[in-house]
């Protein structure tokens, strides 16, 4: 039998290439050999969007789901749903709240980061912040999912998923499988100010969804080489994160691009445009995929209406489950 895995996302919008090369290629590539479910996970964006703006989560919602499925994300073989639209969720968050110690939300190496990101203090941060994991176990174990695609910075929510399943299983008797972590070697793809992560708050991406003209000026935008001050100079690569780029969209002209680099036989505004262009090229088909699909009326709305049916019926199995083995149960 195939494994199942369960992976989500936050609703961010359109997606960049740090969420291409980092994860959606990879949710790509595991339709091969997993059941795959693949959630927009709108819950856990409540933890930082509140009040107003949470009117961005649908459309968010939409330009990221038309995002997987113009990739490959294939709707046929795959869940693809919006994790709010199956509401066991919650319920299932809150039963698993009730086995979760504190001391174990606490040690996650994420929270104090988190808090620290989020401008809170252990006073003022939210209780659901706290939960996030306990929320994302519920995701997972809901359907029953036994693999999590995840990178190293995300074990330590695997482990907690896993302690939390134990203690279930050991209060309730065997109910849950206990998820694996499936670590992925994806890389972490820097923004074009070369120094921080490619993210949208940061505006320092590159959306795949841009038009050939709207990639060509945005890299174009991007930092090299500070010392590389004249044409003249020579550059070096080794530090220059429009090098790094060229990996994952000039691989084969890699040396060449080098050698030209540090002999300055070519300047930074050649470098950034045989760049674009090989972006531009490689996001040929998956753009006039996306045009197609958001021009098709009620399709997205169809897919993930599906999607949440096909995740709804896994989900109030397992439910149900719970609440026999918790003697909740309203028969
Ligand atoms: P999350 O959904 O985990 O809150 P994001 O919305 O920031 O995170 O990104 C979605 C996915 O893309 C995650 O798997 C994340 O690790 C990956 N990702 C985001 N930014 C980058 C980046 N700059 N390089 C590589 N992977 C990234």
């Amino acid at each position: 039998m195939r494994g199942r895995i369960f992976s989500g996302m936050r609703p961010s919008g359109r997606l960049h290439l740090g969420n291409y090369l980092g994860a959606l290629q990879n949710w790509v590539d595991l339709q091969s050999d997993y059941e795959c479910i693949y959630s927009a996970v709108d819950v856990h964006a409540l933890t930082d969007m509140q009040g107003d703006v949470t009117k961005e989560i649908k459309p968010n919602i939409n330009e990221m789901v038309l995002d997987w499925l113009a990739a490959g994300v294939d709707p046929d073989s795959s869940i693809v749903f919006v994790q709010s639209h199956v509401r066991e969720v919650m319920i299932l968050h809150s039963i698993l709240s009730m086995v979760t110690p504190m001391g174990w939300l606490m040690r996650v190496p994420t929270f104090k980061e988190k808090v620290r990101q989020m401008h809170e203090t252990e006073e003022t941060v939210s209780y659901g912040l706290v939960g996030y994991p306990v929320l994302m176990t519920s995701d997972i174990i809901l359907y029953k999912a036994d693999t999590v695609p995840v990178g190293e910075d995300q074990l330590p929510h695997i482990e907690l998923a896993r302690e939390i399943v134990r203690r279930f299983n050991n209060l309730y008797g065997e109910t849950f499988p206990e998820p694996q972590a499936k670590v992925t070697n994806n890389p972490v793809i820097l923004g074009l100010d070369g120094k921080n992560k490619m993210s949208k708050s940061l505006q320092n991406h590159v959306e795949l969804a841009y038009s050939e003209e709207e990639t060509i000026a945005r890299i174009r935008t991007a930092f090299t080489d500070p010392e590389r001050l004249k044409r003249s100079d020579p550059g070096r690569p080794e530090i220059c994160n429009i090098y790094t780029l060229q990996k994952y969209f000039n691989s084969d002209k890699l040396d060449e691009i080098y050698r030209r680099c540090t002999s300055a036989d070519i300047g930074c505004v050649e470098d950034k445009q045989m760049l674009a262009d090989s972006i531009n090229e490689k996001l040929a088909d998956f753009r006039e995929r996306r045009r197609e699909l958001a021009d098709r009326t009620d399709y997205l709305e169809q897919v993930l209406g599906d999607g949440a049916a096909k995740a709804r019926l896994i989900a109030q199995e397992t439910l149900s489950e719970v609440l026999d083995r918790m003697n909740l149960s309203v028969r």
